[in-house]
């Protein structure tokens, strides 16, 4: 089917290539149904990519990603790689590549699955249902100010500095990122920082209310200190519908957040970028977890995360809601139907390979299509 999808896909190291080649069935089901056309290529990233080039990132792999109109990343590093110097490991590879497709907003979906309400270590009644959406600013903050380094004062201490700067432009972008979801989803967006300690968060919160009362009036925005946000996720979290959050405290709130759900192999993500003239945003889609070394190349992993970031890649840079729709309830379907990879597995359920589990998923997909 001709196709105007161009996905560059880039498994990476561990179990990356496991979980995507799992999503490379279900696209390949999709162009034999007819439902999509992709033009899909391969390529090298972290540590594989060091073992060929000797950097985790290539020139032509990031000129790919670029023309590219969705990347899905499998997962980077492994112990063989973690002794190298700092610019060479395979995590400065994905760093690189968000920094250089500007992906400013990250997208962690905290869902809970009916059939997984036990998985988590919070009560069923507090988690049951949950559904929010944490909306991290990726490129700027802490993480990339400057000055930064480690400082030898000269008399046998030493100091240590990042910098936490944001800018205008970098608050309301992402801030427009979180409304825009909120439009589609419940309709509230709750704002994180500690504007009480630092200039940077009265900063945030001043932009993020200003884009609200300019942009989007209809949506109901409240502030949050990113401390009390942490409690509130843990006390009672169906409270949120979509929080927008700065680099750091999003790295921590999403991580908590995450950890609601039970299960670090069943939580997708997505990073956007900006929009260019003709509505084409750039972005990446990757599931939260690492590529498990323990458990790589052993047929183990579970492969649910990386095919729901794969539908959010059809859900946001596709428009293709109701192909993602089927996919994500075909997911549920057969975790109904019992199946579990070993991370997820529960007493009385069946305990499946990842092969398995895309070998159910396709067979489901079969039942929805028919
Ligand atoms: P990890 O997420 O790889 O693994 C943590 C634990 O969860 C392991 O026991 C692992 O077996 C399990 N696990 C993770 N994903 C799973 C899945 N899909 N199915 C079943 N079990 C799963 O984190 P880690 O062990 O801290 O890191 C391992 C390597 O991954 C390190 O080199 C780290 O730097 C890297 N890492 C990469 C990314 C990324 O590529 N985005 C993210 C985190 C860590």
């Amino acid at each position: 089917m001709a196709s105007n999808r161009k996905v560059l896909m880039l498994p990476g190291d561990g179990i990356g290539p496991e979980v995507v080649g799992q999503v490379k069935r279900v696209m390949d089901w999709m162009e034999k149904r007819g439902l999509a056309g992709f033009e899909v290529t391969e390529d090298l990233v972290g540590g594989a990519a060091y073992d060929v080039h000797g950097t985790p990132l290539a020139d032509s792999t990031l000129e790919a990603a670029m023309a590219s109109d969705a990347v899905l990343l499998g997962a980077v590093g492994g112990p063989k790689w973690d002794a190298l110097p700092f610019e060479a490991k395979p995590e400065r590879g994905l760093l690189r590549l968000r920094k250089e497709m500007e992906l400013f907003a990250n997208l962690r979906p905290a869902l809970v699955f009916d059939a997984l309400v036990d998985a988590s270590t919070l009560k069923p009644e507090i988690v049951r249902g949950l559904d929010i959406m944490i909306v991290r600013e990726l490129t700027g903050g802490i993480y990339f100010g400057e000055p930064r380094g480690i400082e030898d004062l000269g008399w046998g201490e030493r100091k240590g500095i990042n910098t936490q700067v944001y800018t205008t432009t970098e608050i309301r972008r992402v801030a427009r990122v979180a409304f825009d979801l909120a439009l589609k989803r419940g309709g509230r967006v709750c704002s994180c920082e500690k504007a009480n300690v630092m200039e940077s968060g009265v900063l945030w919160r001043e932009e993020v209310q200003k884009v609200h009362d300019d942009e989007y009036p209809e949506i109901e925005l409240s502030h949050m200190y990113a401390d009390n946000a942490a409690m509130q996720l843990v006390r009672d979290p169906k409270q949120f519908d979509v929080i927008v959050t700065d680099n750091l405290f999003g790295d921590i709130l999403s991580d908590e957040a995450a950890m609601l759900t039970g299960s670090l192999g069943m939580l997708p993500s997505a990073s956007l970028g900006a929009e260019d003239e003709d509505g084409r945003r750039r972005a990446m889609y990757e599931p939260v977890h690492g590529s498990a070394p323990d458990i790589a190349g052993k047929d183990m992993a579970n492969p649910l995360a990386t095919l729901l970031s794969f539908s959010m890649m059809l859900r946001y840079s596709f428009a293709m809601g109701d192909e993602a729709d089927l996919l994500d309830g075909a997911i549920r379907k057969v975790l109904d139907g019992g199946m579990r990879t070993a991370d997820i597995m529960q007493k009385g359920k069946a305990r499946v390979s990842t092969t398995v589990m895309g070998d159910a998923l396709l067979d489901e997909l079969d039942r929805r299509a028919a």
